[in-house]
């Protein structure tokens, strides 16, 4: 059951039920203190032991952040190289996410990453190479989550790599860490997460593997996909995030929204895109249609695709063809208008639906109105006002009334799990074939899928399915053969 609240008061509207901290500046950040402006629905609460692990994560991260005296005593241990435990554990651990890919990719291995520091106790730092301060606000209060750039090996950020002498699966390889009891070991470890890993680099989530990470007081992690859902799956795990997440589908939701605050000039435009177009409509579609190779997917057949989702679920009106201009009603003033956003690298697809809404009137007599924020054509992650394009687009997508996404994207993903909204997944075009039934299907939740889990039983290394182990975890909707994990 659903545990919702709408914001009884300012205060209450401003920290989302105490998911937010309070000493952060407002101006600095003005989409902690307006968001909720924009939402129509009601507002989800936090659990109250998410909300106090997010209050002392705060307090920890402030006293071993970057230049505190905790930090550069840390600093002197990575740069050993190795770390003597026998005294016990470092007093301050850290994780460094390295970036990689596009912003969804960036976003959702984000979350999955300072999830782990949660449950780890470990302090988050970000690779500054994602120039997060143009997209982001700072989540933590009076305290930095960016690597200082004067870090020892910075510059080789960029080539940590599945074959790296560092990663945890070629140091379990060369046992590095020794028996259980050693009290030597490497001072810090790179965690490869990225679709290519290795049988090895996976023994991550295992219990009896993952052991030893303790004492390593730095590790840095570089990852395209959203593997929250395997940390489920651990038993040392189980019980900590059954008491984070009694609902166990609002993971990134609430993460997210605890990290990704638009800076505020992405914020400025996201408020100027949504009360220029969408503000006014009595309801907001939103449709976000990602082709990857448009070879196999090609114009018509995609349309086709995005049309017969819309009108078979009934999300938007089908139009009299035979008719030309607008519905008979409007001059009445009575018919309700619905605004569809639609994002997309290219324009053809946002330019058929307007203009079809353009040429005839709806057989509802309801008005539509089409509008597409940017077409970028190409997407290049290392350039800044691209990603903020990006960003706002995710936003606003997150802010409709109902949300239609391309199946395996990352993109969507985000929007979906911010906006607290199951979407109507279209699949990949690539994998649609002419004809096939159906076009479209609901997500069981809003919760990103983790494309590319491992699937070996930790004991007998042999295959099992993963998607059966406990009853909140399934295979996702929106991959092939069963694939895939997803909270919900
Ligand atoms: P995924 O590849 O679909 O999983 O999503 P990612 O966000 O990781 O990578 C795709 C990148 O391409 C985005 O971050 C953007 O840079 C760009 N991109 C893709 N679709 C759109 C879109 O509809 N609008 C904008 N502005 N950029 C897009």
């Amino acid at each position: 059951e659903a545990n919702y609240t709408w914001p009884a008061d300012k205060q209450q509207e401003k920290l989302l039920g105490g998911l937010l901290s309070e000493g952060l500046d407002e101006k600095s950040c003005v989409s902690r203190y307006q968001f909720a402006r924009y939402r129509k629905g009601p507002v989800r609460r936090p659990s109250p032991h998410l909300i106090s692990r997010l209050r002392s994560y705060e307090a920890l991260h402030k006293r071993c952040g970057p230049y505190t005296e905790s930090f550069n005593r840390s600093l002197e241990y990575f740069k050993s190289g190795r770390y003597n435990s026998s005294a016990g554990p470092a007093d301050c651990k850290y994780i460094v996410w390295l970036t990689r890919a596009g912003l969804g990719n960036r976003m959702i291995t984000l979350a999955s990453s300072f999830l782990y520091a949660l449950l780890t106790n470990r302090i988050l730092l970000v690779d500054p190479e994602a120039h997060f301060s143009d997209l982001f606000c700072e989540p933590f209060p009076e305290t930095s989550w960016l690597v200082p750039s004067d870090f020892p090996i910075i510059d080789e950020f960029g080539s940590f790599n599945r074959k790296s002498r560092r990663t945890f699966g070629n140091l379990l390889k060369k046992n590095a860490f020794g028996s259980s009891k050693a009290a030597l070991v490497p001072s810090y470890v790179y965690l490869h997460l990225v679709s290519d890993y290795t049988d090895d680099d996976k023994r991550f989530f295992c219990d009896q593997d993952h052991t030893v990470l303790q004492k390593v007081p730095w590790l840095l992690v570089r990852s395209d996909l959203y593997f929250a859902p395997s940390l489920f799956l651990m038993p040392s795990f189980q019980q900590e995030l059954a008491d984070l997440f009694p609902e166990k589908e609002t993971v990134f939701h609430f993460l997210g929204r605890y990290l990704f605050h638009p800076a505020n000039a992405v914020w400025r435009a996201i408020v100027r895109y949504y009360n220029d177009y969408l503000a006014n409509a009595d309801e907001t579609i939103a449709i976000q249609v990602r082709v990857l190779d448009t070879g196999d997917a090609p114009f018509k057949q995609v349309m086709k695709q995005i049309l017969g989702c819309v009108i078979k679920e009934n999300i938007l009106p089908r139009v009299n063809e035979t008719l030309k201009g607008l519905p008979m009603n409007i001059t009445s003033g009575i018919s309700k208008t619905k605004a569809v956003l639609m994002t997309s690298l290219t324009p053809d697809y946002f330019e058929a639906v307007r203009d079809m809404y353009q040429e005839h009137p709806t057989v509802t007599g309801e008005v539509v109105k089409v509008y597409q924020p940017s077409h970028e054509e190409y997407q290049h992650s290392k350039n800044q006002m691209h990603n903020m394009k990006a960003w706002a687009e995710i936003y606003l997508l997150s802010l409709s009334d109902k949300l239609v996404t391309t199946a395996k994207s990352t993109f969507g993903y985000v929007a979906q799990s911010l906006g607290d909204l199951k979407p109507w997944i279209l699949y990949k075009p690539e994998d649609y074939k002419p004809n096939s039934d159906p076009v479209c299907q609901r997500g069981v939740s809003m919760e990103p899928c983790f494309q590319a889990p491992p699937n070996n039983d930790c004991k007998s290394k042999r295959m099992i399915d993963i998607g059966k182990m406990v009853p909140y975890i399934r295979h996702c909707e929106d991959m092939n053969w069963n694939w895939g994990l997803k909270l919900f």
